[in-house]
């Protein structure tokens, strides 16, 4: 095997070059060549082109001028033009300064700034955007994320060397794939797909089932799944039912790579904690994890942008797309065995525009097998239109507000929340909304907070919205945050009001006490927005159960529905099955077989009986039935 690093060297023409490392499939060069690192850019394209990689170079970590020398110098420079950067964080093993500031565009759009601050301090610098939505968890995270630095760079120096350095040699006569679902086949929660090759081993997704208290975890005890076989992780989206279960992998032993998009990072990140402080509050859950896993997990992360190529083994090439789910979410495109064979992995996802987020592409190169959810696969699993769904909510909020009562909205803490933020935001800039305080509780600013910190990752228009923060919709004054006992009784006692808590499906969080204390008031309203899974309290409102059982601070309650509950489907963050069939029968290529996953059995079948009689081979594997693709 040839040395890809000193090549890169050779090509570059640099005797000055101290040496070249991986971060994965990239390849960095540490230099003393100050005329190659501030005006190489030609050469160094020259050199990527050929190799098929993408090249960096640096300064060597010893020509560093010192840190706080260093941000002295910057922010020089940057007070010249009005540009201000809020923090530094500096990483002398990879020469790197990330620079957070409230709006990185003001100084992207000046390069000639940039190149001054490498040419004064031999720095090269990373902008990142600074959270301008105050919340503490996610400070803590972002300062979890600026440590180890020495131990990053050689993690990501090692994963490139397993990938171009290991001898692997792929035959198409021989080379096979195979899957096997370990959760979340048959059903929705728990989501973990085994993605088996001749040299890898891949984990797509690694979820917890939040409403089964049977089978809450993926059935890690497959024989065919070794964890020190793991090749890598890929996490589609921050949703528990799909990563809830990562950093017991970490507890576990587990040392590869995990590969997600940034905003999915920094929201499991969030959740993990949330639910690490639920279990040491509620001594009755078992502690899956502990603090350090998560930081463990997050030491081994590594994030992609929609569309970055990257290889992450040596026959496994992945590439994100929007699955127009949640913020960050992705499908996950599989490239294998260089091209050879080609797998779909769409994880949840919404084939239309939402107020957030793009309508997803189905067009690709090459595409053998589709993995697709189907949460709404049944037959009859149309959703109204969106506009239909949305006046019908304005109608019960004017309603409920003016019979004096309050309307609750259980969400998920990432998707439906911030596509409601939007709406009532729009609602309220149109003069339409009643003129009444929208509760925030359960993680839900914190992670608004990260929706602000990516509008890379959203569309367009929301996206501008943010960068001119003026007019930020998370930062509208009638959203007002919750997070005490004393604020919930105290809104509570208060005129109406609309109240976002988490969880979405009733199974814990506040938005079970606000139940607790609002169903028995018929001038109330309970709006269910997202999925409501088999067996959860939001289920059983949702079938106009009028006895309840409320489990609150540990004590069972049977309590009497007097309260309105409405239960408005169009709000989804899933295709309904008109989006689904879409998606697949308008799919480029037309696949040669899809694996229906990811909803209860009934409509998987349903919908893969749909897709056969569209001549499309479809099937439903149980968990743990190996799947040989190839
Ligand atoms: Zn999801």
């Amino acid at each position: 095997m040839e040395d890809i690093k000193k090549k890169v060297i050779e090509m570059l023409n640099d005797d000055k070059a101290e040496n070249a490392l991986f971060e994965v499939s990239n390849i960095v060069v540490y230099t003393r060549n100050k005329d190659l690192f501030l005006n190489g850019v030609d050469k160094i394209r020259e050199v990527a082109k050929t190799i098929k990689k993408r090249i960096e170079v640096r300064m060597s970590p010893q020509t560093l001028t010192d840190s706080k020398e260093a941000e002295k110098i910057i922010k020089n420079i940057l007070a010249k033009e009005n540009i201000s950067a809020e923090e530094f964080w500096f990483d002398n093993e990879r020469s790197l300064v990330y620079i957070e500031m409230v709006s990185p565009e003001s100084l992207l759009e000046k390069p000639n700034l940039i190149k001054e601050i490498k040419e004064k301090t031999n720095w090269s610098i990373q902008l990142n955007r600074y959270p301008i939505v105050k919340s503490d968890l996610v400070r803590a995270i972002r300062e979890m994320l600026y440590t180890n630095f020495s131990f990053r760079k050689r993690f990501l120096d090692e994963i490139g060397e397993r990938i171009y350095y290991s001898n692997v040699t792929i035959d198409p006569k021989k080379y096979w794939v195979r899957v096997t679902g370990l959760g979340g086949f048959r059903q929705v929660g728990r989501s973990a797909i085994l993605l088996q090759t001749s040299f890898s081993r891949i984990l797509l997704d690694v979820g917890i089932d939040v409403g089964s208290k049977e089978n809450p975890y993926p059935v890690l005890d497959a024989p065919e799944f070794r964890i020190g076989e793991l090749t890598a992780i890929v996490i589609s989206h921050s949703h528990l039912d799909h990563c809830g279960f990562l950093p017991v992998l970490f507890r576990y032993g587990y040392r590869g790579p995990v590969f997600t998009t940034a905003p999915t990072r920094d929201v499991f990140t969030l959740l993990h904690l949330d639910y690490l402080n639920l279990s040491q509050k509620n001594k009755g859950i078992d502690q899956l994890f502990s603090v350090d896993d998560i930081k463990e997990m997050l030491k081994h992360t590594i994030t992609l942008n929609y569309r970055e190529v990257t290889d992450i083994s040596p026959d496994v090439r992945i590439t994100f797309y929007d699955a127009g789910h949640i913020l960050g979410s992705g499908m996950v495109h599989a490239n294998l065995g260089n091209g050879l064979y080609n797998i779909l992995y769409t994880g949840d996802f919404k084939f239309s525009n939402t107020r957030t987020l793009n309508k997803p592409q189905n067009v690709f190169d090459r595409v053998e097998a589709v993995i697709t959810e189907s949460t709404y696969g049944g037959d009859f699993d149309y959703q109204p239109k969106r506009e239909e769904s949305e006046k019908f909510l304005y109608e019960i909020i004017k309603k409920t507000v003016e019979e004096g009562g309050k309307v609750l909205i259980p969400v998920l803490a990432v998707g439906r929340a911030q596509e409601l933020i939007l709406m009532f935001d729009e609602w309220k800039r149109n003069n339409l909304m009643p003129d009444l305080p929208i509760y925030l509780d359960g993680m839900l600013r914190a992670v608004s907070a990260i929706y602000t910190v990516y509008p890379e990752f959203l569309k367009k228009e929301v996206r501008e919205q943010i960068i001119h923060y003026d007019n930020n919709p998370f930062l509208s004054p009638s959203l007002k945050s919750v997070a005490s006992k004393e604020e919930r009784d105290k809104l509570l006692s208060e005129g109406p009001s609309i109240i976002l808590a988490t969880s979405g499906m009733l199974e814990g969080g506040p938005a079970l006490y606000y139940l607790a204390n609002m169903c028995e008031d018929k001038r109330n309203s309970i709006v269910l927005v997202s999925y409501q899974g088999e067996n959860t309290l939001g289920r059983q409102l949702s079938y106009g159960a009028k006895e309840i059982d409320i489990e609150v601070n540990g004590i069972v309650k049977r309590m009497h529905v007097n309260a309105k509950v409405y239960l408005i489907e169009g709000f989804s963050g899933h295709s309904d099955r008109g989006q689904l069939a879409k998606f697949i029968l308008t799919m480029k290529p037309k696949p040669k077989i899809v694996l229906v996953v990811h909803g209860e059995e009934r409509k998987s079948r349903e919908f893969a009986e749909f897709l056969r009689k569209s001549k499309i081979n479809a099937i439903v594997p149980p968990i743990l039935e190996g799947v040989r693709l190839r």
